[in-house]
């Protein structure tokens, strides 16, 4: 008997990706080029191909609950060799910046960090929350005597309001990514997924450290090196605030510490290493000229360099008694990362958190098998025998 299949698009979705850097999607006349150029997609169901079509015809739910797109590391080989200009890399892209909004809680925040219009109210909020904490707590005059940015804003109001917005990122970065988790469950199913969560999520985190995937794609070797070192950057910055708070809390010790100190070092190796892999990202981004560059792209290396910048400056000023612009500059600075902190489960910075959950999904369901990956080659060995 001949079956009908009924296809509903969801048209705002549809002009939603064309807005968040899919605009080419309606130009992919299914060649599968795509697809077969992917070094990172399995042979079974591959990827963009799929995904494309799925696009055009506004098939949203597919897509929000496809794990296949967070395999996809934008290395834009895809983009390269399509021959309509489709440029399915970006299409992709537009796909997991779609993730954040729709997955996101408090929803109305992800919509807002999506549209350019908002931009101004988004800045504000962090620079209202901080200058408020200022008045209550700090010290509205220039501090006399040597620069301590502790005198501006106290190191207690300081651990205070980040770890408040910490608290708030977390919370909400759990519930989207539960929602996530769940929708690519109920449309997957049950049947094939291969073990639990977590030891899949431990089996994919060593690919994630490395950042091997990168390193796999032809056209985007660069960014390797980019990413990387924002990632390490932001991990040596972590670490270094983290041991001020320590060092505070445990056992009284107050900033600024000595410029030759192990949190000093730590710190500014992790700072350098932000604006430099940042730096690598950009100067990729102006020199491909196949793809794009979306509102939450820029927005992103803005707010990476923008961190790097002035988390070096802060000290460079202070070292140099620059007394008139130190305060602005450690002001603007805490902007940054009240910015990072407040936004991160809304902003492009959470694809680290949907690509860690997509990657270990796929895993378990034995999507992210690739010949190179010789660890889930094992798992799924055992499986099979
Ligand atoms: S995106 Fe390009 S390469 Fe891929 S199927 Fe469409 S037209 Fe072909
Ligand atoms: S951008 Fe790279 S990883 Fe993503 S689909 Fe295209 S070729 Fe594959």
């Amino acid at each position: 008997m001949e079956q009908d299949f009924m296809v509903e698009p969801d048209l705002k979705f549809i002009r939603d990706m064309k807005k968040a850097g899919g605009d080419s999607l309606k130009k992919c006349f299914q060649c599968a080029t795509c697809s077969v150029v992917c070094k990172l997609t399995p042979d079974d169901s591959p990827f963009p191909r799929k995904e494309m079509i799925w696009a055009q015809w506004g098939q949203k739910e597919k897509l929000m609950s496809d794990p296949d797109v967070w395999l996809c590391h934008q290395c834009n080989d895809c983009t390269t060799n399509c021959p309509r200009g489709a440029k399915p890399g970006d299409v992709l892209a537009a796909i997991r910046n779609e993730a954040f909004t729709h997955y996101a809680f408090p929803s109305f925040i992800g919509k807002m960090l999506s549209r350019p219009a908002y931009l101004p109210i988004i800045m504000a909020v962090p620079v209202i929350i901080l200058l408020a904490v200022v008045g209550l707590f700090g010290e509205w005059e220039v501090p006399v005597g040597e620069i301590i940015y502790a005198n501006f804003y106290p190191e207690l109001a300081i651990d205070a309001t980040f770890l408040s917005f910490l608290f708030f990122a977390l919370i909400s970065l759990g519930v989207g990514l539960n929602r996530f988790w769940k929708a690519m469950v109920e449309r997957h199913g049950q049947a094939g997924l291969m073990g639990a969560p977590v030891p899949n999520l431990l089996a994919a985190l060593p690919t994630i450290f490395a950042h091997s995937k990168f390193r796999t794609c032809d056209e985007g070797k660069e960014r390797y090196y980019g990413h990387l070192g924002v990632f390490y950057g932001f991990v040596g910055a972590f670490a270094a605030s983290a041991l001020v708070m320590v060092g505070y809390w445990g056992f009284g010790i107050h900033t600024p510490y000595p410029t030759i100190s192990l949190v000093k070092l730590i710190g500014n190796l992790g700072g350098a290493a932000i604006v430099i892999g940042a730096l690598i990202v950009l100067v990729k981004r102006f020199s491909y000229t196949k793809g794009s560059t979306g509102y939450n792209d820029w927005v992103l290396i803005a707010l990476v360099l923008g961190l790097g910048v002035t988390g070096l400056a802060t000290q460079f000023v202070r070292l140099a008694d620059m007394r008139g612009i130190a305060y602005p500059t450690y002001l603007i600075h805490l902007v940054f990362v009240a910015y990072l902190f407040l936004y991160l489960p809304f902003s492009k910075m959470a694809h680290i958190a949907y690509r860690t959950v997509g990657m270990t999904f796929a895993r378990q369901a034995q999507r992210d098998l690739l010949v190179s990956d010789e660890v889930a080659l094992e798992a799924k060995t055992a499986v099979v025998k």
